[in-house]
């Protein structure tokens, strides 16, 4: 525990002395009660009848904000009788620390299936076990909306966030990731290029998607045609390359937006291939959020329409654990 903890908790007890009597007499007040309360934090006592998800509950209106308890306590040392803070505020907005700031890596698949010689496909038993470690290890799978709102140091994200990514669009997201996911109560991010979308049994049809979204998945772009952005055809004369980038961004977006009702934000490069002016068209296109394959992660000072993202590749543990960059270290003192 640092100091700040510390003696947080240590004015916090002074003024349980000041407090208690009057909160326990006060029978107005609901259950759980706080021992002390400011306007960024309540400080309760841990005990059977206040888990985590209790409280998240009760004091932050809905369980999934359990994280922001987890985050602002060091749930290891907690045994029952410990005090509990829960932060009423956002804390740390950006993820900046005084011994370093935050990143979130971003991970990127293709398909999942038996064949261990394509570098693009993930066998399923290797996924569950990446999966695993995330669950196992306190990660949190968000949404690019989220990641946004972290960019923009607009609000406050769990520290260990990652975004699952999968591009293309083939069926084995739907058939084999999935299921997976759904074990660990994790989503993932979708990024289709529009052209591909049920063309064969193979690929996944608008029903897929629509599916995949009303369980929590996020549907972002991968163009029209999965064509690289930044390279013109031999013969193309500049405004009509102009154009056909323009289409391949507006067109894809429009035909997202309509299929499933939504304004998309999340677009990925193919082939993680951009520019300067592809940057600018995106943007101008209506894309908030887009995604390259440059190795690394992000901290919130990261450029949000050239985002790191790791390729996971490998068929094993190691090289995928590697990835998983969530802080670096750096005192700001
Ligand atoms: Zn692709």
């Amino acid at each position: 525990m640092n100091n700040s903890k510390m003696s947080f908790i240590f004015i916090s007890l002074i003024s349980i002395i000041f407090f208690t009597s009057c909160v326990a007499n006060n029978s107005s007040v609901q259950h759980p009660s706080s021992l002390y309360k400011s306007n960024d934090y309540a400080l309760y006592k841990k005990g059977k009848e206040n888990s985590f998800s209790q409280l998240a509950r009760t004091q932050l209106g809905d369980e999934k904000w359990v994280w922001k308890i987890e985050d602002a306590n060091e749930i290891e040392i907690l045994s029952d009788s410990a005090l509990v803070q829960v932060p009423l505020k956002d804390q740390n907005i950006g993820g900046l620390f005084e011994n370093g700031y935050q990143s979130v890596p971003i991970l990127c698949y293709h398909k999942f299936g038996p064949d261990r010689t394509s570098p693009l496909t993930m066998p399923p038993d290797i996924f569950n076990q990446q999966m695993k470690y995330l669950k196992d290890n306190g990660y949190r799978v968000v949404s690019p909306a989220d990641l946004l709102d972290f960019l923009k140091y607009r609000r406050q994200i769990p520290r260990k966030s990652v975004l699952i990514t999968i591009d293309d669009g083939y069926k084995s997201i739907y058939d084999i990731a999935w299921p997976i996911l759904k074990k660990y109560n994790f989503t993932a991010t979708v990024f289709v290029y529009t052209n591909y979308v049920g063309i064969s049994k193979k690929a996944l049809t608008w029903d897929d998607l629509r599916e995949l979204k009303s369980y929590g998945f996020s549907i972002g772009s991968h163009t029209v045609s999965h064509a690289d952005l930044t390279k013109k055809n031999p013969d193309e004369k500049p405004d009509d390359f102009y154009h056909r980038i323009t289409e391949e961004l507006l067109l894809s977006k429009k035909i997202i937006d309509k299929e499933l009702g939504q304004d998309t934000i999340g677009l990925s490069f193919p082939y993680g291939r951009q520019n300067r002016n592809v940057l600018k068209l995106a943007e101008a296109a209506g894309y908030k959020i887009a995604v390259t394959v440059d190795r690394g992660s992000n901290p919130f000072f990261t450029n949000p329409l050239a985002l790191n993202r790791d390729m996971i590749l490998k068929k094993e543990m190691k090289t995928f654990i590697s990835r998983l960059h969530t802080f670096n270290n750096v005192s700001l003192k």
